[in-house]
C-alpha cells in the first residue's frame, strides 16, 4: 500500500511529543532503526550533508539532519539543536522537530515532535548493535554516563541479552542513583564502580556522555566485550581511548559521520585505523558481513546518530497516529 498517496490527498498531521511517547514503543524504534541501517548499507537510503551552526544567539547550536529512504519511503529532515539556557526556563536543552514530506509529490505529510524520538532512536541504535554484535552470553552491562539518554539506553539494551547486573561510572557521581533506580526497576543488580572495574566486569559497555577526552582506556576493556560509543556526535568530542579502535573490530551507523564527527575521528586522525577498516552495521544486518567472529573479539560500534533514524521513527509515529485516529489532517 502506498500510504503517501493518502497523505497527499488529505493533508499533513501534527504529531506532538505526548502522542509520540504514547504510541512509539522500544520495539517500534528498534525495527525502524534496524531497517534503515540495512537500507543505508544496501544503498537504498542516504543521509544529506549535516548543517550545524552556532547561531550567535542564546549560545545555541542549530541545524538540520535530512535524508531519503527509497525503500521505507521516508523523506525529510530533523531541525533543531541545543539551547544551554533552556533548563532555567523549565525546557529541555535539546529541542527538535521532524518534517516529513510525501516523496511522490513533495507535499508536507507530517510535523513530528523530535525530543522523545531522538532519545528512543538513539537507544535503538546501540540496542541494534548489541543484538547483532554482542556475545549471546553477555551478563554484565557497563554504563558510562548517567544523563538524560542513559536510562533510555539501559532500558533498550537489557531487552537484547540476558543481563543480570549493571555496573556504572559517571564523571558526575551524584547522577548515578537515578540510573540505579532504573536498573532496580528492571530487576537488575546495580553497582557504581571505577572505570577500570567497569571494564573488568562488563561484557557490553555503552558510553553516553558529553566528554571531550577518553573516559575508557583500551587496556581496561576485556576480550569479548562489545562497546557502543554513543555520546560523540560532534567534532572534538571523545569518550574512549583511540587505541581501542586498533584492538577492536569497528562498526558504525554511517562511516562518513563516524570519521568526521563520531568517535572514530580520533583513531583515524592518529592513523590507528583507516576509513576502510570500519564496517557499516547495516552490512551485518543484511548478512553481507559476518559480524563477531569469535568470543574473544572486541567489537566497537560508533553510533553517531543519522537523520534517517529520525525520519524512520517519525514515519512510524505519523502512521500509527493516523491509524489510531489521534491526529486530524490539515492543509497549508
Ligand atoms: P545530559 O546532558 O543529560 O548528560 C550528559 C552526560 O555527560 C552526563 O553523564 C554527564 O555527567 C556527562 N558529562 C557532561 N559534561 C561532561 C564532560 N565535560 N566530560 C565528561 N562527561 C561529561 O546529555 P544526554 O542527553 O544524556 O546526552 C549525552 C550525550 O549523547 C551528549 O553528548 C549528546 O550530544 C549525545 N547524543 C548522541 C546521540 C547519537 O545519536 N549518537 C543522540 C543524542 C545525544
Amino acid at each position: 500500500m502506498n500510504t503517501h498517496k493518502e497523505v497527499a490527498a488529505d493533508g499533513f498531521v501534527i504529531v506532538g511529543e505526548e502522542i509520540c511517547q504514547k504510541i512509539i514503543s522500544r520495539a517500534d524504534a528498534f525495527g525502524a532503526v534496524e531497517a534503515v541501517f540495512a537500507a543505508m548499507a544496501r544503498g537504498d537510503a542516504y543521509n544529506f550533508p549535516v548543517v550545524r551552526e552556532a547561531i550567535g544567539h542564546a549560545d545555541a547550536l542549530y541545524g538540520f539532519k535530512g535524508g531519503f529512504d527509497r525503500s521505507g519511503l521516508s523523506l525529510g529532515l530533523k531541525a533543531g539543536g541545543y539551547w544551554p539556557g533552556n533548563m532555567d526556563k523549565g525546557l529541555t536543552n535539546h529541542q527538535s522537530t521532524v518534517f516529513l514530506f510525501d516523496p511522490d509529490t513533495g507535499r508536507l505529510s507530517a510535523l513530528v515532535g523530535g525530543n522523545y524520538l531522538t532519545a528512543i532512536r538513539t537507544a535503538a541504535s546501540s540496542s541494534v548493535s548489541i543484538a547483532h554484535l554482542a556475545r549471546k552470553d553477555a551478563k554484565v552491562l557497563g554504563m558510562v554516563g548517567a544523563g538524560h539518554q542513559s536510562a533510555f539506553q539501559l532500558r533498550a539494551a537489557v531487552e537484547q541479552r540476558p543481563f543480570e547486573k549493571v555496573v556504572a561510572w559517571n564523571p558526575h557521581p551524584d547522577m548515578l542513583p537515578r540510573l540505579g533506580a532504573v536498573a532496580k526497576e528492571l530487576g537488575l543488580e546495580f553497582e557504581a564502580v571505577t572505570q577500570e572495574e567497569l571494564g573488568a566486569q562488563a561484557d557490553v559497555i555503552i558510553t553516553i556522555t558529553s566528554a571531550f577526552e577518553p573516559l575508557m582506556m583500551a587496556d581496561w576493556v576485556k576480550p569479548g566485550t562489545h562497546i557502543a560509543c554513543m555520546g560523540t556526535d560532534t567534532k572534538g568530542k571523545q569518550e574512549v581511548d583511540p587505541a581501542l579502535f586498533a584492538r577492536a573490530t569497528v562498526f558504525a551507523d554511517e562511516i562518513a559521520q563516524s570519521i568526521t564527527i563520531g568517535e572514530a575521528q580520533h583513531a583515524v586522525g592518529k592513523g590507528l585505523i583507516a576509513e576502510g577498516d570500519i564496517t557499516p552495521i547495516g552490512a551485518v544486518i543484511n548478512g553481507t558481513h559476518a559480524g563477531r567472529s569469535n568470543a574473544e573479539e572486541i567489537t566497537l560500534f560508533d553510533g553517531t546518530g543519522v537523520g534517517l533514524q529520525d525520519l524512520a521513527v517519525a514515519s512510524v509515529a505519523a502512521k500509527l497516529a493516523r491509524e489510531q485516529g489521534l491526529v486530524t489532517p490539515i492543509t497549508l
